[in-house]
C-alpha cells in the first residue's frame, strides 16, 4: 500500500536533543545534567494554590485570552519588576507554555516567503516553527565567549524580506543577557525594516551576580514591534505546567490571539489561578530562588574547574557551558555528549544541537545545574571520568 506523503518539514527531524539525552540517561542510569528541569519540585505555595483551585473552582474552559485575574497579575508583575506599563485587557495573552506563544507569534506574524532572523546557537523549536509557517530562516552565527551580534552581521542578515527577528534573553543555551546597547542596535534595524522582534524571555528571573534583565519592551523604539514571551515554568520552577504569557501592543496581541484560539484555545484554569497567586509573591521570594541557583552554578563551576574543565560565563538560566578545546578535549560536542553518557554515566547537551547541521563546529557542551548538591557532586565525579577517558 502506498502511504500519503507527510509534511517534509519534519522529515529530517528525530526527537529533540533533550528527549534523546533524557532517554539515554534513563536507559544507562546516568546522572542527568542534560534537559533543563529542576530536580526538586517548584514553589510549594503555588502548587498548593493550584490544588485548591482544582477542587474549589471551575474546571471548564478558561477565557480564550486568559483569566482576568492572571492577565492583571502579569501586567502588575512586569510593572513592578521591569517598569513596563501594560493594560491587562489589551497587552497580555495567556498561552499553554512559551512554546505555544512562540508558535502563535510565528504563525500569525509572518507569511510564506518572509525571512526570519535567528541567532545561532538558538533554542531548538525556532527553526521548525518558522519552516512550518513557510518562512525562511536566516541564521546569524554568534561565538563564545561573548556571543554578541555586530552591526556588520545585522547589516548582512537584514533584507527587504525580513519580517521578524527571534531572540532569547537570558539566552538558552549561551546564558548571556542582551545588554541595552545591543537592544538599541537591533531596534535600529527592526524599525528600518518594519520587522517584529519575538523575544523569548522565559529566564528573565533567573539571572545572577546582580545583573539586570532588559527585555524587548524596555526598548521604547520596539513598543509596536516587540513581543515579550514569559513562562510560569521558569518563574516558579514548574516546567511541567506549560503556562506562558505574551506581552505586546494591542495590535500584535489581537493578531496572536487569532492563532492561539486555534492552537490550544485556552489554558488550564487551576494553573492560571495558581500562577496569578504566585506572581503576587514578594520580590524576595524570587530573589531567594535565584540565589539558590547561583550557589548551584558556583558549586558546579568550582568542581569542574578543579577537574581541569574550562567553563564559559553563566549570566543566567539553569545552565553552565564547558569549552571542550580549552578543556583539552579534542572532540566535537555531539561525540563528547554521546560518549560521556554511555561511557562515564553523565548526560549533557551539545550546543551543536542548537545549530543547523553541517555548519561551523561549536565544541561546547551545556550542563544543567538546577540540581541538588549531591547530584551535582556525582555529576562532577562522572565528568572527571569522562575527561580521563576522552582526552
Ligand atoms: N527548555 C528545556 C531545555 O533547554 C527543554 C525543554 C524540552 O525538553 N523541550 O533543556
Amino acid at each position: 500500500m502506498t502511504l500519503p506523503p507527510l509534511n517534509p518539514v519534519y522529515a529530517g527531524l528525530g526527537t529533540t536533543i533533550f528527549t534523546t539525552m533524557s532517554a539515554l540517561a534513563m536507559e544507562t542510569g546516568a546522572i542527568n545534567l542534560g534537559q533543563g528541569f529542576p530536580e526538586t519540585d517548584g514553589f510549594p505555595e503555588v502548587r498548593e494554590a493550584a490544588a485548591r483551585a482544582l477542587m474549589q473552582a471551575s474546571n471548564q474552559y478558561a477565557p480564550m485570552k486568559g483569566q482576568g485575574a492572571l492577565l492583571e497579575a502579569v501586567a502588575d508583575f512586569y510593572g513592578r519588576t521591569q517598569s513596563l506599563t501594560l493594560d491587562p485587557a489589551k497587552n497580555v495573552l495567556i498561552t499553554s507554555g512559551a512554546t505555544e506563544a512562540l508558535a502563535a507569534a510565528v504563525f500569525s506574524l509572518i507569511a510564506p516567503g518572509d525571512e526570519v532572523i535567528v541567532f545561532e546557537p538558538h533554542y531548538d523549536a525556532y527553526a521548525p516553527l518558522i519552516a512550518r509557517a513557510g518562512g525562511v530562516v536566516v541564521r546569524v552565527r554568534l561565538n563564545p565567549p561573548d556571543w554578541r551580534f555586530s552591526e556588520a552581521q545585522l547589516a548582512e542578515a537584514f533584507s527587504p524580506r525580513t519580517r521578524m527577528v527571534m531572540v532569547t534573553t537570558p539566552n538558552n543555551p549561551t546564558t548571556r543577557l542582551i545588554p541595552p546597547e545591543d537592544w538599541a542596535l537591533l531596534a535600529r534595524f527592526c524599525v528600518a525594516h518594519q520587522a517584529c522582534v519575538v523575544s523569548d524571555e522565559v529566564w528573565e528571573q533567573v539571572v545572577f551576580d546582580g545583573a539586570r534583565h532588559h527585555g524587548v519592551l524596555n526598548a521604547p523604539e520596539l513598543a509596536e514591534l516587540g513581543v515579550k514571551i514569559g513562562s510560569a515554568g521558569k518563574l516558579f520552577a514548574l516546567t511541567g505546567w506549560k503556562v506562558g504569557f505574551v506581552c505586546a501592543s494591542e495590535r500584535l496581541v489581537t493578531q496572536m490571539a487569532k492563532a492561539h484560539q486555534f492552537l490550544t484555545f485556552a489554558t488550564p484554569p487551576m494553573l492560571q489561578t495558581a500562577v496569578a497567586f504566585g506572581l503576587r509573591l514578594p520580590d524576595s521570594r524570587f530573589a531567594e530562588e535565584a540565589a539558590a541557583l547561583q550557589r548551584s552554578r558556583d558549586l558546579l563551576r568550582a568542581g569542574l574547574e578543579t577537574e581541569g574543565f574550562q567553563t564559559l560565563p553563566s549570566e543566567g538560566t539553569y545552565f553552565l557551558n564547558i569549552d571542550l578545546p580549552r578543556s583539552g578535549i579534542a572532540l566535537d560536542g555531539q561525540s563528547f555528549a554521546l560518549r560521556a553518557v554511555q561511557e562515564a554515566g553523565v548526560a549533557t547537551i551539545p550546543l551543536e544541537a542548537f545549530c543547523a547541521p553541517g555548519g561551523e563546529p561549536l565544541p561546547v557542551i551545556r550542563l544543567c545545574f538546577a540540581k541538588s548538591d549531591a547530584t551535582l557532586n556525582r555529576g562532577i565525579d562522572r565528568l572527571r571520568t569522562a575527561r580521563r577517558l576522552l582526552t
